[in-house]
């Protein structure tokens, strides 16, 4: 029988990639191959040609100059975006893309940048960085340890899902408990970190619905959880 094969997409890495994104990338593969997969890795970048076919998408945060680079390219490809989202393709986005992954980023400046509205959130920069170790709550992931690093203030609006309950930290904005969001498979989360190696869980839910979208079924494979265990509880019981 032929190796199965996944394609993760990395989404502009030149540009939006801080605070250890790239391990979630790093991470996610190394997970897909413990579950019996071959990947392959393809980074996306402004004015490249978007790519037709690939299992997974993931984007990692920038500075607002960062996002303001890749904002025109980040248009050009959303119609594709949006498709392959609705489709089920599994998308994680962090921090600087999870805000443009939502309607409107205002920044503190005054600045519009329009995002592409796969989220029906906003966000307004703030005066204050939100910075810490962070500890969410989630029915679906159980408990979910990251650290958050923005000054951008989210609302989801209407009733878009969060991805967890913040216990620790601030998480989407100050004024409610929320964390990130999700829509479809697309979570979209202010958790650098990397979120991944702490937080197997997601990536597990991330090959599953890439498995079954292309495969029509996911069988896992019983991975040692041990290490990231350990680095959860030891992030989980830093101070903020
Ligand atoms: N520039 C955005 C903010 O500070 C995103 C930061 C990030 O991606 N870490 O809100």
């Amino acid at each position: 029988m032929t190796t199965q094969k996944l394609t993760i997409l990395q989404l502009y890495p030149r540009d939006m990639n801080i605070y250890g994104d790239w391990g979630n990338v790093l991470s996610l593969s190394r997970r897909a191959r413990q579950h019996g997969f071959d990947v392959e890795i393809i980074d996306y970048n402004p004015g490249d040609v978007f790519p037709e076919e690939y299992d997974i998408l993931v984007g990692g945060g920038g500075q607002d100059s960062g996002q303001t680079v890749i904002q025109d390219d980040l248009h050009r490809i959303a119609p594709k975006l949006r498709e392959d989202a609705e489709a089920g393709t599994p998308m994680l986005v962090i921090c600087g893309l999870y805000q443009l992954f939502g309607k409107e980023f205002r920044t503190v400046g005054g600045e519009s940048l329009e995002g592409i509205g796969l989220f029906n959130a906003h966000t307004i920069g703030g005066e204050q960085r939100l910075i810490g170790n962070i500890v969410l709550e989630s029915e679906e992931f159980g408990t979910i340890v990251g650290y958050e690093n923005h000054s951008g203030l989210t609302y989801l609006d209407g009733d878009v899902q969060r991805l967890g309950t913040v216990t620790k930290g601030d998480g989407n904005n100050l004024d409610d408990d929320g964390e990130g969001a999700r829509v479809h498979h697309v979570i979209g989360s202010y958790l650098h970190g990397s979120l991944l190696p702490k937080n197997p869980v997601i990536s597990d839910y991330l090959i599953r619905h890439a498995a079954e979208k292309k495969y029509g079924q996911f069988q896992p494979a019983d991975i040692d959880d041990t290490l990231p265990t350990r680095a959860r509880g030891v992030a989980a019981s830093r101070p903020r």
